[in-house]
């Protein structure tokens, strides 16, 4: 084989390139969380205790670092548990710029914890550049952006901010969770960490909740401090969880062309629609984000379309609560459709109260629009 790098179809049909001793084709579960010693007391294998050393994680990891492009990958038991691991791994004192606007349990464990971590914590619109620009002015030790951000699906610039954050001296973390490391490299674009929760597309069929970090350099303090952490702490994700996120990921690239292509499909028609206010997709032309989103996405927009429907809060419960197709539930990212009243979950967020928030799976696109036109009013 040609050392090129494979591409990410490639990189997930072959879990990364696992390979079985007994010669099965697809990788194996190892459960055990201990390793036997021979006589002389060495180890036979490597492991020593199943939190550190487990031959599945260590296989799901490595199936996301090369479709991250990153130095070194780290699977965590949640999304949450992912973020928090690089929040709580800053030094005492040290300031945040963080996005408004983001997923809420970010926000919330900053307004929560961030104090006793000794953190201060500055919010900014991140897609506005000149917004961005004027919080780091002065320099922030890490920056934390969410690309496409969720549900008002703005698009931060990841390359300028980058730069601006490394002017500073700092380090840029970018959530891609509504993007996928397959719609984008975060990393390459000059992102220290990229963070993931593998609970939505990664997985991708709703039944493993399950968090990812990634680095571009493993020397890094940060990410030494978070491996660190993860070991002595022991936030880690099990063997059959780990399991079912890789046989979730070996449709990544396909489940995500499919999903793009109908949301951009959906999302389209939505816009023309007499019921419907305004829609929220960066694949639009009319988004604000749209040409960056173009310049830094590669193959589709994403899955995530927020509709504003005519009138508030009543009127789109009502279009919610009509709806067959799409399941009424949170999250986001799996093969079936949800929708969502994301003010009904974040009341004084300032979300729009007209705002369904749309995860396209991937059913028939068809069938998906005959479900919303019949829903919607006019
Ligand atoms: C769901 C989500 C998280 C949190 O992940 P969990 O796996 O639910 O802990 C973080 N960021 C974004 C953008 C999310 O959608």
């Amino acid at each position: 084989m040609s050392d090129h790098p494979m591409k990410p179809a490639t990189v997930a049909a072959h879990a990364g390139g696992a390979s079985d001793p007994l010669g099965g084709v697809v990788p194996g579960l190892h459960p055990s969380t201990t390793f036997r010693r021979d006589e002389s007391y060495a180890l036979l294998a490597g492991g020593t205790y199943g939190r550190d050393h487990n031959a599945t994680v260590q296989q799901a990891e490595e199936v996301l670092r090369q479709l991250e492009g990153a130095a070194a990958t780290r699977l965590f038991p949640s999304g949450m548990a992912a973020a928090v691991a690089v929040l709580r791994a800053l030094p005492a004192g040290a300031r945040v710029v963080v996005q408004s606007g983001i997923y809420y349990g970010v926000t919330a464990w900053l307004r929560d914890q961030g104090d006793r971590q000794g953190l201060t914590v500055e919010a900014v619109d991140a897609a506005d550049p000149l917004a961005i620009r004027a919080a780091l002015m002065a320099p922030a030790d890490l920056v934390w952006i969410e690309v496409p951000s969720n549900p008002w699906l703005k698009i931060a610039d990841i390359a300028a901010i980058a730069r601006l954050t490394h002017d500073g001296g700092g380090l840029l973390a970018v959530d891609g969770t509504a993007a996928t490391p397959v719609l984008t490299q975060s990393l390459a674009l000059g992102a220290d960490i990229s963070m993931h929760s593998a609970t939505k597309a990664i997985n991708g069929h709703t039944d493993v909740v399950a968090g990812a970090l990634s680095c571009r350099d493993g020397a890094l303090p940060l990410w030494q401090a978070i491996c660190t952490d993860r070991h002595e702490a022991g936030a880690i994700l099990g063997p059959f969880e780990a399991w079912l996120l890789m046989r979730g990921m070996r449709t990544l690239p396909l489940r995500l062309r499919q999903m793009c292509e109908t949301a951009q499909s959906l999302a389209q028609a939505l816009a023309d629609h007499p019921g419907v206010e305004a829609v929220w997709y960066p694949g639009l032309p009319e988004h604000p984000g749209h040409g960056l989103a173009r310049a830094q996405m590669c193959g589709g927009f994403g899955y995530l379309v927020s509709v504003l429907v005519k009138g508030g809060a009543a009127e789109a419960l009502a279009v919610a609560g009509r709806l067959r197709l799409f399941t009424r539930a949170t999250s986001l990212g799996g093969v079936e459709s949800l929708v969502e009243h994301r003010a009904t979950i974040e009341p004084q967020s300032g979300i729009p109260q007209n705002l369904l928030r749309l995860s396209i799976g991937i059913e028939d696109a068809d069938d998906l629009w005959n479900d919303l036109d019949r829903a919607l009013p006019g």
